[in-house]
């Protein structure tokens, strides 16, 4: 084990720097150094928290029990967040994204919509708010500007997309869409933080399908929203008015944990970039 990980006496946010600068695998699996052993190792890996389960933050005063605590942290620095928020699916993950930023009237810039399942649902999702979306082609970022209303408060993207597996250029997008003060969220399901970070490109919002490669072994479904402190605090707040819904299990997030692991391995190609940055 690196030495950096060997218990010492050591400044809690030296540590945490200490901790960006190991490799991905690394970090996937253990935990920054901490002053006394995280309560989460001497209590059940899969825990909730300790009975209120939903009706209190993850991380409440229990909150180092739970799972999704972990999982929630574990997400944040693999992509270089400040925060994460984890909820019970991908598309629950898209949902409250859209029910923190956009009202009635509001205008979402997605990239041109293939005729695919999660493009209808998505399309329900933003109108069930009387928000509308305006699809571009994202791959020429200057149709934002010729796609922007004064309604318009986020474009959305997912990279590469799906199903086509088309690359866009994120830095060049969120260049576009901060000249005019939007919001950028980048779905970043199909290449996972092992192989692209869209905080580091400028992004506000990383959105990832969990129950894909993040879990890698198809047996649980779950979603993600990284980003900001002040922008996860948001979504929190929207996800504790829907929270009957958006829940994720402790078991759920525990068997999430267990695919991170190995997240990096299972990929083909291997890379070892500079750690996150923030
Ligand atoms: C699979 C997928 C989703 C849906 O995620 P669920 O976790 O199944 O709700 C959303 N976006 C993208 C890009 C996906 O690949």
């Amino acid at each position: 084990m690196n030495s950096k990980l060997a218990l010492g006496k050591q400044d809690a946010g030296e540590a945490e720097a200490d901790f960006n600068d190991l490799g991905f695998s690394t970090r996937t699996i253990h935990e920054p150094f901490q002053s006394a052993p995280p309560r989460f190792l001497r209590g059940a890996p899969q825990s909730s928290n300790c009975g209120r389960t939903t009706l209190v933050e993850p991380h409440g005063v229990d909150g180092d029990l739970s799972a999704t605590w972990q999982l929630e942290n574990k997400l944040a620095r693999l992509e270089g967040a400040e925060a994460g928020l984890v909820l019970s699916s991908g598309l629950v993950a898209f949902r409250t994204l859209v029910r923190s930023f956009l009202a009635a009237g509001d205008e979402m810039i997605v990239d041109r919509p293939v005729c695919t399942d999660t493009a209808y649902l998505m399309r329900e999702i933003v109108s069930a708010v009387g928000a509308r979306l305006v699809p571009a082609d994202l791959s020429d970022p200057e149709a934002i500007g010729r796609s922007i209303t004064a309604r318009t408060r986020i474009v959305y993207f997912d990279t590469p997309t799906n199903p086509l597996n088309n690359i866009l250029d994120i830095a060049a997008i969120t260049e576009h869409a901060h000249a005019y003060g939007l919001k950028v969220a980048v779905d970043g399901t199909f290449a996972t933080p092992v192989l692209q970070r869209p905080l580091g490109h400028g992004a506000d919002i990383v959105r990832h399908s969990l129950s894909k490669y993040i879990t890698g072994h198809g047996d649980t479904i779950g979603g993600a929203l990284l980003g900001e402190a002040t922008v996860i605090r948001q979504l929190r707040e929207e996800r504790l008015r829907q929270r009957h819904e958006t829940t994720i299990s402790p078991q759920a997030s525990f068997l999430i944990l267990r695919g991170l692991n190995t997240l990096a391995s299972t990929l083909p190609i291997r890379t070892a970039p500079a750690g996150p940055t923030f």
